[in-house]
């Protein structure tokens, strides 16, 4: 009796020790500015508590970080991913973090600014990481748009053909992501849209918005201006199903199954 007794109380602290060692299944690390421009600082304070509620049950571990310098901390391949919100590493050494973190395997996820780059950047790894692609013109004011879904993908295909994308800025490109091999353009601005703006305007064109470079465990996400970006179920859909698959394809082992 003593000893069936001994066995229940294994068993269960077995069990306990599997189920408690579940949770959180990985790590996430946001970066973000209060340094830029009030609309992308808007977009990443509504991303931070967007993620933190996807953190209910605690799932995962979500940490923030305005300080870039944290690229540089000894326990960043803890992280299964990086998410930039609203900014880009600066200085020689933040780079040098990222590229390594990158090329080690790491997860990155970035909106919007984080993937702005012009002939002032003058960091040609990171042009690469996104493709090619220097910023080459926007729409103004920011605008809902109808988007273009290419199905074929983890993160889109359970997603409409087409949707409408909540009010945004959206970038177009020179050259195009989509003419770079390594690329996988995963949503696109209708043509249906140009010519698209009132002040600043995108008279056609390819436009990629939602991308990944094949090389990388990475996506890019053209959306972060303002307010409504998550105002969207769409879109949400879209955010979350992107940020789980950069977790889901880490090579050490995917942590949903
Ligand atoms: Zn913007």
């Amino acid at each position: 009796m003593k000893l069936k007794y001994f066995y229940l109380l294994l068993l269960l602290n077995l069990a306990f020790n599997n189920l408690s060692g579940q949770f959180p299944r990985f790590k996430a690390l946001a970066f973000y500015s209060e340094d830029v421009e009030r609309a992308h600082v808007e977009f990443a304070l509504d991303a931070i508590g967007f993620f933190q509620d996807l953190t209910i049950g605690g799932g995962f571990e979500f940490d923030i970080s305005n300080n870039m310098d944290d690229l540089m901390r000894k326990d960043l391949a803890d992280y299964s991913v990086i998410l930039m919100l609203n900014d880009s590493p600066h200085t020689k050494e933040q780079r040098k973090a990222l590229q390594e973190y990158m090329e080690k395997g790491g997860g990155w996820f970035g909106f919007h600014f984080a993937g702005y780059n012009d002939s002032s950047t003058d960091w040609p790894w990171f042009v690469d990481f996104l493709g090619g692609g220097v910023f080459y013109r926007n729409n103004w004011p920011p605008m809902p748009a109808k988007l273009v879904v290419n199905p074929m993908h983890a993160v889109t295909r359970a997603l409409p053909d087409t949707f409408m994308s909540p009010t945004n800025e959206w970038y177009q490109w020179k050259p195009s992501p989509r003419e770079n091999p390594d690329i996988e353009v995963l949503i696109s601005l209708d043509e249906n849209n140009y010519p698209f703006g009132l002040k600043d305007i995108i008279p056609g064109g390819d436009c990629p918005v939602v991308w990944t470079n094949k090389n990388y465990r990475m996506i890019y996400m053209n959306m972060g201006h303002g307010h409504r970006i998550f105002t969207d179920p769409t879109q949400n859909q879209l955010i979350i199903a992107g940020f789980r698959w950069v977790v889901a394809s880490d090579k050490k082992g995917n942590v949903f199954n």
